[in-house]
């Protein structure tokens, strides 16, 4: 690790080349800071089925806003959906990182030099401020197929925020959050848009037979997110 890197307890946000008085991503005080070094010999990522190709990658303990990864076996070399906060160097290589938006980016630029993968993340999300420190390899804005995963941009809750589908399982991150058998929308991010973009996730899902949904906190049967997600997700009243 070349570069000075502190991660944030309270978020799990990676502050790559500076040490600032508060983290840029929760503002949390310094003291909330290890440096990503002492972040991996205190964390590890546990990696858990989903199903033959899937495998969910989450910190553990749980870091900060914990969330999960995911790891896709394409045929043609291994992808994450988003990224592990600590930086645990004995999980297997992955060629490429995509990003469902810009909320969780992780330890990416140490697996990015580590696994020599290539990080992708869309246009709009790779312009915000948070972003800087971090290299993509390549940034998108159309949807596209990498090897079978299947890239959607919906806007929304970020202004790039992508969601995927490899095979039959849907990655959703934060779009949505499901609970006590109700579904609401994010709310960290403009009402009005977010709603909208759940007209096109809609439009995106109809007819699709898929099997999973892997969000940021849960794996969900579809069967059963689907119909929370067709009764209409709500926002607000938090
Ligand atoms: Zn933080
Ligand atoms: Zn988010």
């Amino acid at each position: 690790m070349e570069k000075e890197q502190y991660v944030c307890l309270v978020c799990g946000f990676n502050m790559v080349g500076f040490h600032p008085d508060r983290c840029p991503f929760c503002g949390a005080a310094r003291k909330h800071f290890l440096t990503a070094a002492e972040c991996s010999a205190r964390f590890r990522v546990v990696s858990t089925p989903v199903n033959g190709k899937v495998t969910r990658l989450n910190s553990r303990p749980a870091l900060g806003i914990e969330h999960a990864a995911y790891r896709i076996e394409t045929g043609r070399g291994a992808c994450w959906i988003d990224c592990p906060s600590c930086f645990d160097a004995s999980l297997a290589r992955a060629d490429a990182i995509f990003f469902t938006h810009h909320h969780f980016l992780g330890a990416s630029n140490l697996y990015r030099g580590h696994f020599k993968a290539a990080v992708h993340i869309h246009q709009r999300d790779s312009a915000h401020a948070i972003c800087r420190p971090f290299t993509f390899d390549s940034t998108f804005e159309e949807r596209f197929v990498h090897n079978g995963i299947e890239a959607f941009p919906i806007d929304g809750h970020t202004p790039g925020f992508t969601l995927y589908i490899f095979e039959d399982v849907l990655f959703i991150c934060d779009y949505v959050f499901v609970g006590q058998g109700a579904m609401k929308y994010n709310p960290f991010g403009p009402a009005d848009r977010t709603v909208a973009g759940g007209s096109r996730i809609g439009e995106i899902l109809e007819g699709r037979a898929l099997a999973k949904v892997c969000g940021y906190d849960y794996v969900a049967d579809y069967a059963d997110w689907k119909r929370l997600f067709d009764a209409g997700p709500t926002f607000g009243g938090y």
